[in-house]
């Protein structure tokens, strides 16, 4: 067990998100989080935290990909 948690975007499941930093000073604001990913522009307070072992199970149920589950019947 590594124990690694990595965030993830909530909208696509890519780890390309990134923390917005406010430049407001002096004011307690939500850290704001965006994503990197082309196509996808998802911005906003909420982001997706799993374990790095658990994207490529995420990544592939948010595609919808049914590639592996077909071989499994
Ligand atoms: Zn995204």
């Amino acid at each position: 067990m590594t124990g690694k948690k990595i965030r993830v975007c909530p909208k696509c499941g890519s780890s390309r998100i990134r923390e917005a930093k406010s430049s407001v000073s002096g004011w307690l604001v939500p850290s704001t989080y965006y994503c990197e990913e082309e196509g996808c522009g998802y911005s906003g307070t909420l982001y997706v935290e799993v374990d790095a072992e658990e994207l490529e199970t995420l990544r592939k149920v948010m595609n919808g990909d049914s590639e592996t589950a077909a071989s499994d019947h």
